[in-house]
């Protein structure tokens, strides 16, 4: 007897409501969203694929935010779309460059809020750092940003924006009829390790994503792109499904008490629930290996026996271990583990296996380094959660 087939729905995507009071954004709108959209603006059903292939084209390939200069459109076709509708990404407010080349650009989305950017030049390649909130709701606590509240989600508009910024900004849109440049590219990586926790804005992050990775548009295979969690464990295996990027988890710690101190969502999903979910992300593997990030803590979690813990913790997940010096910001409770310190732990890391590349702080000069993030324009979280590491310090 041959099994029932399974019932299955054509997903169908609501275009996104033609505003009353204002013009709908196409940024961030998954292609069918952007086809539907289209057509519900009077574009015939038939034209709606092509149509979207152009329009797409013409906003994340090339970069042009006006309709006027789509020139593959009819005129009717650019006025109806110039009367509905923008190609909006976020203003930038400042921009900053640090003397190692890295830039941060504070930009200022919907409500008024602020987000920051980070953009670090390395030789042939660059890496932008995308932000997923306006603060975090967690409360890491060596974190700037979780020193703030969360203020809101951001908009899949908002997250691709924030790399549309970055390449208006490095000039690396292609010229008007020129291909899209292979190789070398400036912006040539996304990691999502701004400001705010990605796997708890996860419909937004992965449709962002989506779109970077489209080969029309942005073009960026996933592997060059990081999603970093602090270990938000149902949203682990949607990644590999949904988005199909490189992962990162922020581990920082050997024990469950210590780590629920840096990282309270370990008291939710603690470090044996994490480690699960790692062996079991289906797209780990050698060429594919899971970051491990450990921000290094002087005389909190940098110690020979920590090193040799958490080597024995992530016996057979393919992983890499990416040191963090930490990076201090105004009033922060920790201090930076030596150099000597992190050396004696990265050797240890070292050989027993792993690659323990040591993170260069970059931008530090303009608080541009790894969770060093935080808009100024927002309130500092009153009350910080209590610590009781023997920091001496909190
Ligand atoms: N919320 C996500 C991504 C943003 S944080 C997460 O926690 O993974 C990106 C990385 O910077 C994380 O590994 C985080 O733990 C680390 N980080 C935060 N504050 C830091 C600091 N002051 N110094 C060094 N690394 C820090
Ligand atoms: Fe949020 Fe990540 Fe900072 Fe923790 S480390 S407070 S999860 S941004």
């Amino acid at each position: 007897m041959t099994a029932t087939a399974p019932i299955t729905e054509d997903v169908i995507t609501i275009p996104r409501k033609l505003a009353v009071d204002g013009p709908v954004n196409l940024v961030g709108l998954s292609r069918d969203a952007l086809r539907d959209l289209l057509i519900s603006i009077g574009i015939p059903e038939k034209q709606g694929k092509m149509r979207c292939k152009q329009v797409w084209q013409w906003i994340y390939q090339k970069g042009v935010r006006d309709f006027a200069d789509m020139t593959n459109l009819s005129k009717d076709i650019r006025a109806n779309l110039a009367a509905k509708c923008v190609v909006a990404i976020p203003e930038v407010v400042t921009k900053q460059i640090s003397g190692d080349g890295t830039r941060k650009y504070l930009v200022r989305i919907a409500g008024g809020h602020e987000v920051e950017i980070v953009y670090i030049p390395e030789k042939d390649r660059g890496t932008l750092c995308v932000s997923s909130q306006v603060g975090c709701t967690l409360t890491c606590s060596f974190c700037h940003t979780g020193t703030q509240r969360l203020v809101r989600n951001l908009t899949a508009a908002e997250i691709i924006g924030q790399v549309m910024v970055a390449r208006d900004d490095l000039g690396e849109w292609p010229k008007l009829g020129v291909p899209n440049p292979p190789e070398a590219r400036l912006l040539s990586n996304i990691v999502l390790m701004g400001m705010g926790e990605p796997l708890y804005n996860f419909d937004a992050v992965r449709d962002a994503m989506k779109i970077a990775m489209d080969p029309e548009g942005i073009s960026l295979s996933r592997r060059r792109i990081t999603l970093s969690t602090s270990g938000v464990v149902p949203g682990i295996a949607r990644t590999a499904e949904e988005i199909g990027c490189m992962l990162a988890i922020s581990f920082h710690a050997t024990t469950d008490d210590v780590r629920s101190q840096l990282v309270p969502i370990n008291k939710k999903w603690n470090i044996e629930a994490l480690l699960q979910a790692l062996r079991d992300y289906p797209s780990a593997s050698n060429s594919e290996r899971i970051t491990f990030e450990y921000v290094m803590l002087k005389g909190i979690n940098d110690s020979d026996e920590d090193a040799r813990r958490l080597v024995g913790l992530i016996k057979g997940i393919p992983a890499k271990i990416n040191l963090i010096p930490f990076n201090e910001w105004p009033g922060s409770p920790y201090q930076r583990s030596s150099n000597n310190r992190i050396r004696a732990f990265a050797d240890i890391v070292f050989n027993a296996g792993y690659s323990s590349p040591v993170r260069k702080t970059r931008g530090e000069d303009i608080m541009a380094a790894c969770g060093q993030l935080k808009s100024e324009s927002e309130r500092v979280r009153k009350t910080r959660p209590k610590t009781n590491l023997n920091t001496g310090l909190s």
